[in-house]
């Protein structure tokens, strides 16, 4: 898989994690490269990514293992500001005046 850039990389990725519920340390995180593995110590799973030559493009260079850790209910954590102001600027753009408060909340009703 390719993205974009490294953030895109990174919004994805986060974005895969809430849906399955599982959650990943970050070992590493820059422009040009990233690695992770899942936060559940006996699961296998972990994932390096690193970006092209002459490009921003961001590519997985390793995902080799499914997860073992039974997806368990451990990714509210990762709800972070990042993938709120992901979600948030959506909401926006369905409805330009939404206030700041209201989006809050509407974001805490549909993904708490
Ligand atoms: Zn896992």
């Amino acid at each position: 898989a390719t993205f974009p850039n490294s953030k895109a990389f990174r919004v994805a990725l986060r974005q895969v994690a809430i849906r399955e519920d599982w959650s990943f340390d970050t070992q590493y995180s820059d422009t040009k490269r990233f690695r992770a593995s899942c936060t559940d110590e006996d699961c296998p799973w972990r994932i390096h990514a690193s970006k092209l030559p002459n490009t921003n493009t961001f590519m997985v260079k390793k995902l080799p293992f499914e997860h073992t850790c039974g997806r368990k209910n451990c990714s509210k954590g990762m709800a972070n500001r990042d993938w709120l102001a992901d979600k948030g600027k959506a909401a926006l753009e369905e409805n330009a005046t939404v206030s700041a408060k209201q989006l809050k909340e509407r974001l805490q009703r549909e993904y708490d």
